[in-house]
C-alpha cells in the first residue's frame, strides 16, 4: 500500500484521465446528457451517473476519492465550506424529538450551530467531552449522535475519543468527530470507532488560505441498520450506503451546500503538499511553545506537544504530532494587542492551517459572539491569543516573537 503523498498525488491517475493530463480536469459543466432511458436510470439511482451539479461532478467526486483515501474511509461528500457540512449532519441525520451530545469544547460557530438548531426541536447536551463519563451520562433514550473534535479550536481541550468511541459502538451511536485541527495526517478518527469525520477542508488541507471547502467522510464503522432515521427511498440501497446516500441527498439535493468544481480543483492541489506542511507547521509549533513556555512574560501555554497539557499523554498515544495550531495568554497588565502590533512576521488574521502564522486575541473576535458565558464554559479567558502557525523558517519565528515580546 502506497504511503500518504504518494496515495494522494497519483489517485487521480487511478481512473483514466483525458490527455494523460496529471490532474482532474476542471468540469464545469452543470448538467449531463445521457440517452434518455440512462437519464431516467441515473435519476432513479439505477445507473452511475453524473446529472445536475448539486448533488455531484466529476471534478468534486476525484477530490471525494482522495479524501476518502486519506482517512481509509468508504465514501465522502463535499460542501461549501467547513460549517457546510457540519450543517449537513441534523439536515440529513437528525428530527425534532432526537438528541445529540456535543462536546463543550467546540468552535466557537459549531457551538452556534448546535445551539441554533435546538430552535427547530432537535435537543443538544454540551459536556466536558474530555471525560468519557461525562458523554456517558448525558446520554438519553433519543440520543443519536455524539459529535466532538479532536483537538478543540482554540483551547486545545482533547475529546476521550478512545473510550467515548468504544462507549459509542457499545451503544449503536453514530459518532461524528471534527478532525479538522489533526488533519487525515495526524490521525485517523477511523481508528477510535468514529463512524463520520469532519474536515474543514479550508484548513490544513487546502492550505494556502485561497480556497473554502467542507467534507463529512464514512469510514465504514457505523451499522447505519440501526440508525432510525433513514428514509424508505435509501433504504432499497445496500446498508453500507444509506448513511453518506441520505447526507447527499437530503443536505446537497435539499439544501444545496455544493462545492464547485474549481474550488475542488484547487483543494486537491493544496492537498498535495499537506504532508509537508504539516511536518514544518508542528515543528514550528514545538519551537514556539518550547520558547514561550520559558518567556517571563508569558502566563500560560496551550498546546497538547507541551508535557503539562492534561491530554498530551492521550496525544501522544493517538497523534503521530501535536498540530500547528496553540494558545497563550499574557502575565496580566501586557495588552495583547500591542503585542500582536509588534510582530512582523505572524499576521493578525483569523483562520488555521495557512502558510503564513496567523495570530488573533480570541475573546474579542472569533468567540466575541458566544458571549461571556458560553467563553467561561469553554475555558477562554479574555486575554487568550490564538497562533496558526505556518510554514516559515522556524528561526525567523522565533525571532519575530522574541522581539515582540522585548518590546512590550
Ligand atoms: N471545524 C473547525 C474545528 C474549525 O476550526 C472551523 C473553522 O475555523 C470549521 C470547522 C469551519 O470551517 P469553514 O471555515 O471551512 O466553514
Amino acid at each position: 500500500m502506497p504511503g500518504f503523498t504518494t496515495t494522494i498525488l497519483h489517485s487521480d491517475r487511478q481512473n483514466i484521465i483525458e490527455h494523460g493530463s496529471v490532474h482532474k480536469p476542471i468540469h464545469s459543466s452543470v448538467t449531463y446528457g445521457h440517452d434518455a432511458r440512462d437519464l431516467i436510470d441515473v435519476f432513479q439511482g439505477k445507473k452511475d451517473g453524473y446529472r445536475y451539479a448539486r448533488q455531484g461532478n466529476p471534478t468534486v467526486s476525484a477530490l471525494e476519492d482522495k479524501l476518502t483515501k486519506m482517512e481509509q474511509g468508504v465514501a465522502s461528500v463535499c460542501f461549501s465550506s467547513g460549517m457546510a457540512a457540519i450543517g449537513a449532519l441534523p439536515q440529513a441525520l437528525l428530527k425534532a424529538g432526537d438528541h445529540v451530545v456535543c462536546s463543550i469544547f467546540l468552535f466557537g460557530n459549531t457551538n452556534n450551530l448546535w445551539h441554533t438548531v435546538t430552535n427547530l426541536g432537535i435537543n443538544a447536551t454540551f459536556v466536558d467531552a474530555t471525560d468519557v463519563y461525562n458523554v456517558e451520562a448525558a446520554l438519553t433514550p433519543t440520543t443519536r449522535m455524539v459529535f466532538v473534535e479532536t483537538i478543540a479550536n482554540p483551547r486545545t481541550q482533547i475529546a476521550d475519543l478512545e473510550k467515548i468511541g468504544k462507549l459509542c459502538q457499545a451503544l449503536g451511536i453514530l459518532l461524528v468527530v471534527d478532525s479538522t485541527l489533526t488533519s487525515p495526517y495526524l490521525f485517523h478518527p477511523k481508528s477510535i470507532g468514529a463512524g463520520l469525520i469532519v474536515h474543514s477542508l479550508t484548513k490544513a488541507i487546502a492550505g494556502h488560505a485561497d480556497v473554502v471547502g467542507g467534507c463529512i467522510i464514512d469510514t465504514g464503522q457505523f451499522d447505519w441498520s440501526r440508525y432510525p432515521n433513514i428514509v424508505e427511498q435509501i433504504k432499497k440501497q445496500p446498508v453500507a450506503q444509506w448513511g453518506m446516500s441520505q447526507i447527499r441527498a437530503k443536505s446537497l439535493r435539499d439544501f444545496g451546500a455544493c462545492l464547485s468544481a474549481e474550488s475542488a480543483h484547487q483543494i486537491a492541489i493544496g492537498a498535495e503538499t499537506m504532508a509537508l506542511r504539516i511536518e514544518r507547521q508542528c515543528h514550528n509549533a514545538t519551537q514556539l511553545t518550547a520558547m514561550l513556555m520559558g518567556d517571563p512574560k508569558v502566563a500560560a501555554v496551550y498546546y497538547p506537544g507541551l508535557e503539562n497539557h492534561p491530554q498530551h499523554a492521550l496525544a501522544s498515544q493517538l497523534f503521530s504530532a501535536y498540530g500547528s495550531m496553540f494558545s497563550f495568554e499574557l502575565k496580566t497588565g501586557i495588552d495583547p494587542v500591542q503585542f500582536l502590533n509588534c510582530l512582523n512576521i505572524a499576521i493578525s488574521a483569523t483562520h488555521l492551517g495557512d502558510n503564513r502564522t496567523l495570530i488573533i486575541p480570541v475573546a474579542q473576535t472569533i468567540f466575541f459572539e458566544v458571549g461571556p458565558l458560553r467563553r467561561a464554559e469553554m475555558q477562554i479567558s479574555d486575554s487568550l491569543i490564538r497562533v496558526s502557525v505556518g510554514i516559515e523558517d522556524s528561526v525567523d519565528l522565533l525571532s519575530d516573537f522574541k522581539q515582540a515580546l522585548e518590546q512590550i
